[in-house]
């Protein structure tokens, strides 16, 4: 076999051509792949939260990579035509996946989104960016916002502000006895005082709220499915507002020694939940004390464990409690058959023999 180093440059320039080519048509085979993956929620059984994660973790391409990869296959599933656009190069990855993001942030409808792909075909990111610009509905220079680590203690944060934000700024700069106030400064006092603001509020709270509720006839909203699985954060029957519960559960990570006033010791803390036996009016409320000592015990991530590798999901966002044997059917609300998943795997019917019998 002949070294690169010693082909003619005639012979680099038709290798480099046709890697080059075997490459673009290696990528459009994986979004195929990729798409068949996303339809049969591969990733999900196979214990990812997302097909992203998937993509990052076992794939192993970066982030950014990532996300194009899967935004164009998307985008490709969507309008058929851009599958041929990329095999033609008028169309690269990164333009595809904007075209995508922006299709879904304006909720484009699949003529429009192929309007919009023909009229970027063969322009630089440059050129699309402006064009998806002018067409964009948001405000002008508007941007998501984005957190970024900087340090292992440290974020940035990069957020747009409005002309009213502005002006409390510069009010509290203007008012404050430290002349070297920074933004950071002022955000980091806004939170600390929003959050004991709320914390104060949860020291004053209904006794019921911490103790068993067996055959509660407090009404309930409840829309769980047939399945047991549920949202926990929006229907589990408990009528906290939706901020003040979000701080509940940061407290409960904070302090998970104790979870309820009613139990002071958290060894017997299985022992001592309040378990709501199933009777005639059987309520879909979860003891405070209950969903907390499921989530301790889940370590605060998704359970879903894969029955093939056995590898555990492990999502931290989007949890919800779901019920092993569903509550339509007979369970119960008891730490043995609750358990905390992520959004993702809560949605994925997973036949009731393949769960995960045995926790990590
Ligand atoms: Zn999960």
């Amino acid at each position: 076999m002949i070294s690169i180093k010693n082909l003619s440059d005639h012979d680099l320039e038709a290798a480099t051509l046709h890697q080059a080519k075997s490459e673009q048509s290696a990528t459009l085979k994986l979004l195929e792949y990729l798409s068949e993956l996303d339809a049969r929620e591969l990733y999900a059984k196979r214990g990812y939260s997302s097909l992203f994660v998937y993509v990052r973790d076992v794939l192993h391409y970066s982030e950014s990579q990532a996300s194009e990869r899967i935004n164009s296959m998307r985008l490709m599933r969507k309008v058929p035509e851009v599958k041929e656009a990329l095999a033609d190069k008028k169309l690269n990855l990164t333009n595809a996946a904007k075209i995508a993001s922006f299709a879904r942030q304006e909720k484009l409808s699949v003529k429009d989104t192929a309007r919009v792909v023909a009229e970027c075909a063969g322009k630089s990111t440059r050129e699309v960016e402006s064009l998806l610009l002018a067409q964009s509905s948001a405000p002008a220079g508007a941007k998501p916002e984005t957190l970024k680590p900087v340090s292992v203690e440290r974020s940035r944060l990069s957020v747009d502000l409005d002309q009213e934000m502005l002006q409390h700024i510069e009010t509290i700069k203007k008012h404050s006895a430290n002349p070297h106030l920074t933004i950071g400064d002022i955000l980091k006092i806004a939170l600390k005082n929003e959050a004991h603001r709320l914390e104060k509020r949860l020291t004053v709270k209904p006794p019921a709220r911490e103790t068993c509720v067996k055959n509660s006839t407090v009404p309930h909203k409840a829309n769980e499915s047939g399945s047991g699985e549920k949202k926990e954060s929006a229907n589990n029957g408990d009528s906290e507002p939706a901020l003040t519960r979000d701080v509940s559960l940061l407290n409960a990570v904070a302090k998970p020694a104790s979870p309820s006033k009613n139990h002071s010791s958290q060894k017997d803390l299985a022992s001592d939940l309040p378990q709501c036996e199933p009777k005639k009016h059987r309520s879909r409320y979860i003891p405070k004390a209950l969903k907390v000592a499921v989530r301790e015990r889940a370590h605060h991530c998704c359970e879903y464990v894969d029955p093939e590798s056995g590898k555990r999901c492990g999502a931290v966002k989007y949890l919800q409690l779901d019920h092993i044997t569903p509550f339509a059917k007979g369970g119960t609300h008891t730490l043995d058959n609750l358990q905390i998943l992520c959004a993702r795997h809560n949605q994925l019917r997973v036949p009731q023999h393949l769960r995960p019998e045995t926790r990590h």
